[in-house]
């Protein structure tokens, strides 16, 4: 059987870090508000690339607090709309009406699943006051379109990043450079796999040496001997990755640390500026940067070796543009099941206003400003130190985890070939992180039964839309048909951090003989 997401050995991967980081907060004798909040606030923030992290209960209670803030704050008021996708999970809306405000629901692209931007402004009208993006399936939402009328109608933009830790918005232009064409993807695909054919000596070398896993990781220093990564001993390098529209010589995800090796032309007065542009736009999508020369590498390789090192001890930063900082506020969740998973529930606000920060933390702690203090009729709804410090330990770990479904998702992309069967548009990675594989079809439940009958389990995201669900009957009168025919014909693929390659050819052959294996 090929399982949707086996939790239990996504756990398994770290499991002597997140061992570590319980005991150390039940030996702790302190469970909520300490120092594992505060460390794993500061992280995700950093993370995300925003000034401020709020943790809080489950992300439901992450996106009603943004709104109940903004009433709190007096920018929006009951009976303000809200634009919203049609096709989205149900948290979304209820955020909204828990709130007394009003959802105005704005269909999805069939390519995309996402909220269409050309039927926005058509939405629009004298209430609206927001529009609630839903990166949904762990694809960005944005487009620069919601920027704009954002700016134009003064409307919050919030986002829904329950499914999308991790993934990056389109970079909000800067000098003219637009990033991540996915019309260049397949050259530079092109172009990776032919320099990998062809390396430099230099390139070489130092591929020998950084694809024995010899770099260890951070976590090593604080696991008394007991390496997180079993198996082998260090950090995992690739070869000429893909970056927007750069490819790096070599790449650690998991410390998002770049290293270019550079020729002589490098040294070329016209080709430094080049670099110097090339490294800010990297370091934009939240990587750093190392370069050496192949002399360096060469003949001074156990120096370079020495400062590969040191860098993979300082912990990655957040770049600018990732989901969750495109808006003026994003919920998060973190389910189990979520991308970035605790082990039960938690969620998290991020920002850059301080103010709306500081309100949600007030409201989630029961309105309460000081102690005993109350300015709002608040709600219990915090995350807990176990939580915290779990999220921390897997943090460390989501761009490796997030690296690993893109690869299940484009061997999909690659492979899966039956005209039954539709896939939504390909994205380049860094604008999905692959939450859920979805597929669309019209014999869609014959197509589950059969992956069953082939030891494939597969789930359904989602089959009733919000809009006709039975407690929003005020809604079910509503006809939008593109969300409807979503939830007919979706199904969703196994796909995880630690799913196989040749779980996922199983999975393609399935599928592709579906319908088709008599003939
Ligand atoms: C999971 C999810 C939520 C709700 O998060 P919880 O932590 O389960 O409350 C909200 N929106 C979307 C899109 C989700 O997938």
């Amino acid at each position: 059987m090929i399982p949707f997401l086996p939790l239990k050995d996504v756990t398994a991967k770290y499991a002597d870090e997140i061992h570590e980081a319980v005991s150390r907060v039940v030996d702790s004798g302190w469970y909520l508000q300490g120092q594992e909040n505060e460390r794993f606030e500061r992280d995700y923030a950093q993370y995300i690339g925003t000034d401020y992290c709020v943790g809080v209960g489950n992300g439901l209670d992450a996106l009603v607090w943004i709104f109940r803030a903004y009433i709190e704050l007096g920018v929006m008021r009951p009976g303000d709309e809200v634009i919203v996708p049609a096709n989205t999970f149900i948290a979304s809306v209820l955020a909204i009406t828990e709130n007394g405000l009003k959802p105005v629901f704005v269909e999805p692209r069939l390519d995309t699943l996402e909220i269409d931007d050309e039927q926005i402004e058509a939405a629009i009208t004298e209430r609206t006051k927001s529009i609630l993006i839903v990166h949904l399936y762990g694809r960005c939402a944005y487009t620069e379109k919601i920027g704009a009328l954002c700016k134009k109608y003064n409307l919050k933009l919030v986002e829904d990043n329950a499914q999308a830790h991790g993934c990056k918005g389109p970079l909000p232009p800067k000098g003219g450079v637009y990033l991540a064409d996915p019309i260049l993807y397949p050259l530079l695909k092109e172009y990776a796999q032919k320099n990998r054919n062809h390396p430099t000596e230099a390139e070489s070398l130092l591929w020998e040496i950084l694809s024995r896993r010899r770099i260890p990781a951070i976590q090593q220093r604080t696991t008394n001997g007991n390496s997180p990564f079993r198996g082998h001993g260090g950090l995992k390098f690739r070869r000429q990755h893909i970056i927007g529209k750069y490819i790096a010589d070599f790449a650690c995800l998991e410390t998002k640390l770049i290293i270019e090796v550079d020729g002589k032309y490098h040294n070329l007065e016209g080709q430094q500026e080049e670099d110097a542009i090339r490294t800010k736009v990297i370091e934009d999508y939240g990587y750093r940067v190392l370069r050496f020369t192949n002399e360096q590498v060469l003949y001074d390789t156990e120096h370079t070796l020495e400062k590969i090192k040191s860098a993979c001890l300082t912990p990655p930063s957040g770049g600018r543009g990732a989901t969750g900082s495109l808006g003026s506020a994003a919920g998060h969740s973190f389910y189990p099941g979520k991308n970035l998973g605790a082990f039960g529930d938690a969620g998290a606000v991020t920002t850059n206003d301080k103010e709306l920060a500081d309100t949600i933390r007030a409201l989630a702690n029961y309105g309460s400003t000081r102690k005993y203090v109350f300015k709002y009729v608040g709600r219990n709804s915090r995350l807990d130190e176990i939580q915290a410090a779990v999220l921390d330990v897997k943090l460390r770990h989501l761009d490796e985890d997030n690296a690993h479904r893109q690869q299940i998702a484009n061997y999909y992309y690659d492979h899966i070939k039956n005209p039954l069967i539709t896939l939504p548009n390909r994205l380049p990675d860094v604008h999905n992180v692959y939450h859920i594989f979805p597929v669309l079809c019209e014999r869609r439940d014959e197509l589950q039964a059969y992956l069953t009958e082939h030891g494939i389990q597969t789930l359904i995201h989602y089959p009733i839309p919000p809009h006709k669900q039975e407690c929003y009957r005020e809604y079910n009168h509503l006809s939008l048909p593109i969300t409807e025919q979503i939830h007919q014909q979706e199904l969703s693929l196994p796909i995880s951090p630690v799913m196989t390659l040749e779980e996922a050819a199983q999975v393609v052959d399935a599928v592709n003989s579906f319908l088709r294996s008599a003939s």
